[in-house]
């Protein structure tokens, strides 16, 4: 079996362009254009290669970009206050803080001070409870719902079928599952302490690797037909893999995502439709 290629940077391309039209409809009749703030602190490199790459993203659909770029030293008082000040300002339409933060800068005192409303990203807890819940209006993390969004537009029944995901943190594998669940997928989280995690990946039809190790999901551990969402980025010789051994994965895998290319380009996209869609929530809190 040589197993379809599921192109994410594809999908990402033909959903700007959606979402230019709905940029500029929202424009005309609202008379201004959604906008995110970045909140990045300090001046990592790799950050602020990411940061500007969102930067593009959101001027090439046609919506505002600004970032706040503070010095390490800022205080938690600072941090907290800076981003009560975007809440309330009418033209941030969606709110990004950049992590991780330095270690004086606890990310849940700063995650917790996003306006629930303008945290596209997902990571204020009360988007992670109605995530939990599966109810009321949310925004989920950019990444799994880039995956989702990926296996949606291919068609991927869920409902039923048996997914694994390998991963649990807060912003990738967990919210992953969670997602998974409300399709009705029959969903197990893996982690570093699960015992013969071969076994139970092989149960999967659905395969999802959020791990952060190079090609850590070897072949014998697909089911022959699975579909494998490769979440994972790791730098090797200077070249981006995934957590997957793809080209090994390619011949058992009915369908994969490859990286680059493939989950990475979707979460992008999924920052500027969340942010549109926030726009729209928050003028239809105003009435
Ligand atoms: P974390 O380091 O926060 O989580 C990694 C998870 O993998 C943990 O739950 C950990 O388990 C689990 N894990 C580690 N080693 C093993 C092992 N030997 N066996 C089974 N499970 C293991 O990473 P993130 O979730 O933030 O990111 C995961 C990957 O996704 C990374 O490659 C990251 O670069 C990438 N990423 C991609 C994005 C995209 O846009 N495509 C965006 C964000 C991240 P435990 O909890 O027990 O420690």
């Amino acid at each position: 079996m040589v197993a379809r290629v599921l192109d994410g940077k594809a999908l990402a391309a033909a959903m700007k362009e959606e979402l230019k039209g709905a940029v500029a409809a929202f424009k005309s009749e609202h008379g201004f254009v959604p906008g995110i703030t970045v909140v990045q602190v300090g001046h990592d490199p790799a950050s602020e290669r990411y940061v500007r790459q969102i930067g593009r993203s959101f001027e090439d659909v046609g919506m505002t970009f600004s970032l706040h770029q503070p010095e390490t030293s800022i205080t938690q008082a600072e941090m907290v206050g800076l981003v009560e000040d975007l809440n309330d300002d009418p033209a941030v339409s969606g709110i990004i803080v950049q992590m991780p933060l330095p270690k004086h800068l606890p990310q849940e005192a700063v995650a917790n001070g996003i306006a629930p409303q303008k945290d596209v990203d997902g990571i204020n807890p009360t988007n992670a409870g109605r995530l939990l819940a599966g109810s009321g209006q949310f925004f989920a993390p950019a990444t799994p719902s880039g995956g989702m969004e990926i296996l949606r537009r291919e068609g991927v029944e869920l409902s039923g079928r048996r997914a694994v995901v390998v991963g649990r943190s807060n912003i990738v594998g967990k919210p992953m599952a969670l997602l998974l669940l409300h399709q009705n997928a029959t969903v197990t989280i893996c982690h570093s302490r699960t015992r013969d995690l071969p076994a139970v990946c092989r149960e999967a039809d659905i395969l999802v690797a959020a791990i952060g190790k190079p090609r850590f999901i070897t072949q014998d551990m697909i089911k022959p037909g699975a579909i494998v969402i490769d979440f994972g980025v790791n730098v090797v010789n200077g070249k981006a893999v995934g957590d997957v051994d793809y080209e090994a994965a390619l011949e058992t895998a009915s369908a994969i995502t490859p990286v680059p290319g493939g989950t990475g380009p979707m979460t992008n996209v999924m920052l500027l439709r969340n942010t549109l869609r926030a726009a729209e929530l928050l003028l239809a809190e105003k009435g």
